[in-house]
Parts: C-alpha cells; sequence; structure tokens
C-alpha cells in the first residue's frame, strides 16, 4: 500500500455470515490509516472478529453526512489512506458514502472499490428472474401516497427490479404493488442471505402475502425484494389497449371487451389476447 498518495478504499463487508468477507478488505482494513464507519459499535465487533486492531475510527451516516465530509477530505489530502465501511454488504449502496466519493473525484483524490457483499447482486443471481437487465431501486418511500407514485413510475419498467424493504413494512408494500400493478407479479422473496434463516421464496404477489403471514416472515429479519419486470406489449398502443381491456374485462364478456377495445385503439384482437395472456402468466 502507498502511502505517498491519498486514497479512498471502498470496502464491502458481510451481510450475515463473516465468512463472506474478502482477504483483501482484511488486508485493506489492517492496513489503511483509518476507518470511516456508519457504525462505531459494529466496527470494532467485525474488526474484532478479525483481530483488527485500530485506535480510532470515524464516523460517516446520513446524520452527519454534511458536516463530515469535509473533515474526512482534509484528512484525506495529507496523504493518508482510509477505508470507507458500512454496517453490511457494499457501502453506498442504500447506504451513507456518496457525498464522500463524489468530492474525493472532484479533488482527485483516488478512489479505490473492492468487491464484495451485497444484498441486491446475492438475491438477484438466486431469484431465478432474468439477471441481465435489472434495475435497483433501493427502499421505496415509507409514505404511502408516494411509494405509489413510484410503483406507478415502475409498472413498464422490463428489467428484473430489485428492492429493500423492512420486514414490517413488506406486506404493505405488496399489497400496494398488487394495487398499481393489477396483473399478479412474480415476485421473489429473499430473507436474511447468508445467514442461519435464509429463506429465498418466489411466488405471484398473491400468493406471497400468504406465504409471508402463514410462516410470519413479516416479524423479524431483512428483506430484499427481486420483482419481475413487465412482461406485457412495449406498443404504446397496445399497453393503452390492454389497460382498457382489463378495465372492461371485469364488467363484460371477454370477447365483448376485445370487440370494443379492438375497433377504440385499432388493435389487433388475437395480439391483444395474448398480450393479456402473457401478463396474467
Ligand atoms: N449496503 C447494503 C448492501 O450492499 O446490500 C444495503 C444496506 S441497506 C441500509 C439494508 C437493507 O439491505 C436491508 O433493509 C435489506 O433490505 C437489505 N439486506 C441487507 N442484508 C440483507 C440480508 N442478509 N438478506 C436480505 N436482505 C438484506
Amino acid at each position: 500500500m502507498n502511502s505517498n498518495e491519498s486514497v479512498l478504499y471502498i470496502v464491502p463487508t458481510p451481510i450475515g455470515n463473516l465468512l463472506d468477507i474478502t482477504n483483501r478488505a482484511i488486508y485493506i482494513l489492517n492496513n489503511v490509516n483509518y476507518i470511516i464507519t456508519e457504525n462505531i459499535k459494529r466496527t470494532y465487533f467485525l474488526l474484532d472478529y478479525f483481530s483488527i486492531k485500530k485506535s480510532h475510527l470515524y464516523l460517516l451516516n446520513q446524520h452527519n453526512e454534511h458536516k463530515q465530509v469535509n473533515y474526512l477530505l482534509n484528512i484525506l489530502k495529507k496523504n493518508k489512506v482510509m477505508a470507507l465501511i458500512c454496517n453490511a454488504g457494499t457501502p453506498l449502496i442504500s447506504d451513507p458514502g456518496y457525498r464522500l466519493v463524489y468530492k474525493c473525484k472532484k479533488l482527485g483524490i483516488r478512489v479505490i472499490p473492492l468487491p464484495g457483499p451485497c444484498a441486491a447482486i446475492t438475491a438477484l443471481s438466486a431469484s431465478g428472474l432474468p439477471p441481465n437487465r435489472f434495475c435497483y431501486e433501493g427502499f421505496l418511500s415509507s409514505k404511502r401516497s408516494k411509494r405509489i407514485k413510484q410503483l406507478k413510475l415502475l409498472f413498464y419498467e422490463p428489467r428484473t427490479i430489485i428492492i429493500y424493504e423492512s420486514t414490517h413494512r413488506v406486506i404493505a408494500l405488496l399489497e400496494d404493488i398488487i394495487k398499481v400493478f393489477n396483473d399478479n407479479r412474480y415476485i421473489v422473496l429473499a430473507k436474511e442471505l447468508t445467514k442461519v434463516w435464509e429463506n429465498i421464496y418466489g411466488a405471484p404477489v398473491n400468493e406471497l402475502i400468504n406465504y409471508i403471514k402463514n410462516n410470519s416472515i413479516n416479524i423479524k429479519g431483512e428483506i430484499t425484494l427481486i420483482i419481475q419486470g413487465y412482461l406485457g406489449p412495449k406498443n404504446i398502443n397496445y399497453i393503452k389497449a390492454l389497460d382498457v381491456f382489463i378495465k372492461l374485462k371485469k364488467l363484460l364478456p371477454i370477447s365483448t371487451s376485445l370487440s370494443i377495445v379492438k375497433s377504440i385503439f385499432k388493435v389487433k384482437r388475437n395480439i391483444l389476447y395474448k398480450n393479456f395472456i402473457n401478463l396474467k402468466d
């Protein structure tokens, strides 16, 4: 490690199973001048576990980020080497650090990222949903009205969607998904990844809610949701037609609904119906 240069290392730490720390992460944490962390107590527990000795840690969290970033930059500028870690997983991913990294880049301070644990990627890899194109949404708003708006924007998202959620709000979120998506979307719940009670369960959202209620999954633990992307039509005319068809079908026979929608939107009956079946499946 070259101490003639200022460096900020981004160091992921385990999301549960401590064996998931990398050799390089241990090496870097041992050799940096200082560690910047979101939680002093948790970090000392981790450092003790790996016999890493550090007499002083710097705190960086959502409450002190504004003030603390300039202070940390002043230390970094004196050719110091620092490591940024968070409570669990990869720093910056729904965790503090963005402001610090942004300013380091602006000032020409080298930022070196280490690969390592991240709940989003771990859950995606075992979800059985298409992993080649995905979007990460982090936590949706805890305010229902805002969350509904966010979900409406996600409805036509064709990529697999990754969401973090706390256990006590997961049912409310899934109920909102039913309300907004209205298509019994397939969702994978990844709970307590890498831990003793790890549970990865996928089902259409209606079934998933029952599963969670019957298995008391909403009581404790950490949850990542992987949501299947939108499988309906990509053509805007068909999207609109399908939307009206789904509403009409609740009031009229399928055949009548198809005929009405066909004449309004000038779409093909068979394609519209196929889109509907795709969505339903
Ligand atoms: N930076 C972290 C990462 O790289 O995954 C995420 C931090 S975010 C504050 C914490 C959220 O990540 C939790 O509320 C949960 O949604 C998800 N999470 C963290 N650990 C998890 C685990 N072991 N299993 C499932 N989800 C987890």
